[in-house]
């Protein structure tokens, strides 16, 4: 299959779009991604021809809906290689996890531990502060090095015999790395604990084969994978979901309701309360069929052609410190400009059409590893072409010169 960041552009309608009278340059995809046309059309075909609320409807709509909605569950399991029982819609990756913090909450005791890393997002730190509020757990945090990688060896010496879980992203939404995580999941079992991985950022980028890595969960979101917002997905073995309390108690999760007793449905549904989002599963079970026709390690060679273009010619520029370059890493610049705050930065950048982040990237931790408040960050994707590449570059250039 060949790869044409043209024809791909096309079918993204927002990259046409004029910033500041300037072509909208867009490298915020970590944070968001743009969405296909054919996601786009996958919602409003729904809306317009076949929609109504999903289960137990007697009517051909309720049953075409709840079609689309399980048939979206079966591309998910499909493209991660799980079974569709294995597989829970929630409203984002951040519901996801905090799903199983709560439902592995109801275990665990003082003084067990948590491992998490230094280079988590904080919706993959906050739930498990939760439990250390609540219960005295204790979390235990794998150190990064200058280079942006997670230390194993300190990684080892943390696991130990209370260890209950680990949970880990196995790609750093801030410095690109993507961490050994079949290797890191191998070690935590071997500790006895379970794994939690938060795919969010690695889902985009790479193939992921939950059975090969033997994680026990793992996370991720739709609106990354090219696919709309409130939308998430928990993957857990199904043995692991079956042991798991519900999260929130309504509608579609029950086996039986008396007025002195309850049920529980078998997983997923048991995770599902309430109406869940299905125009939002149904698009990313578009964005899914979309992304399967494309040849996904030439796009990952294209990101990486991105960003050593930009890190060549920006290759002397010693007003620039860049945040972890771990080998192997994906195309996020995450960076900071002498004298200038990230803020500033990314305004300034705007001017020029350049849409970047700036700030924590929700990741504090990571941030006071390496000794800055906050940074800029620079994130690739499919549709990134090389002209954008440059055009960041100049523009970037320009606005070290405003501050210089
Ligand atoms: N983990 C990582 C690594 C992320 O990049 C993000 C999104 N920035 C999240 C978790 C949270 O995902 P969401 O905001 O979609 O729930």
């Amino acid at each position: 299959m060949a790869f044409d960041p043209q024809a791909i552009r096309a079918e993204f309608p927002i990259l046409d779009r004029q910033v500041n009278g300037k072509p909208l340059v867009y490298l915020d995809s970590a944070a968001s991604a743009q969405k296909p046309r054919a996601v786009i059309q996958a919602i409003s075909h729904a809306m317009e021809h076949s929609y109504a609320n999903v289960h137990r409807g007697l009517h051909t709509l309720a049953n075409e809906t709840t079609e689309a909605y399980e048939g979206a569950r079966n591309k998910v399991a499909a493209f991660i290689g799980a079974e569709p029982s294995e597989i829970v819609f929630t409203k984002g990756g951040t519901e996801a996890i905090n799903l199983v913090a709560a439902g592995l909450g109801a275990r665990l005791q003082t003084g067990d531990e948590i491992v998490l890393t230094q280079m988590e997002h904080h919706a993959n730190i906050v739930p498990w502060h939760f439990l250390r509020e609540r219960l005295g757990v204790v979390l235990k945090f794998v150190p990064v090095t200058d280079d942006g990688q997670l230390d194993l060896e300190a990684y080892q010496r943390l696991l130990g015999p209370k260890t209950r879980v680990v949970a880990l992203s196995h790609m750093s939404n801030v410095l690109g790395t993507i961490n050994p995580v079949t290797d890191m999941t191998r070690m935590a079992h071997e500790a006895g604990a379970l794994v939690l991985l938060d795919g969010c950022q690695a889902i985009v980028h790479k193939p992921v084969d939950v059975k090969a890595i033997d994680a026990d969960f793992y996370v991720f979101s739709g609106h990354k994978l090219y696919g709309p917002t409130g939308i998430g997905i928990l993957y857990g073995k199904a043995e692991q979901l079956a042991g798991l309390p519900p999260y929130q108690g309504g509608g579609e999760m029950i086996g039986t309701v008396t007025e002195d007793a309850i049920s529980y449905a078998d997983p997923p549904h048991r995770f599902e309360a309430g109406t869940p989002p299905i125009l939002e599963a149904i698009g990313l079970g578009a964005a899914i069929d979309w992304m399967s026709g494309l040849d996904r390690e030439a796009i990952a060679e294209h990101e990486h052609r991105l960003y050593a273009r930009v890190r060549d010619r920006l290759a002397g520029a010693n007003w620039l410190k860049v945040l972890g370059e771990a080998p192997g890493k994906a195309a996020i610049l995450s960076f900071t400009v002498e004298g200038a705050h990230a803020h500033d930065v990314a305004q300034i950048l705007d001017r020029y059409g350049v849409a970047v982040r700036a700030g924590t990237h929700c990741a504090e931790p990571l941030m006071r590893r390496f000794g800055v408040t906050s940074s800029a960050r620079a994130s690739f994707a499919l549709y990134n072409t090389e002209d954008e590449a440059d055009a960041f570059v100049d523009a970037l250039t320009r606005t070290q010169a405003f501050f210089a």
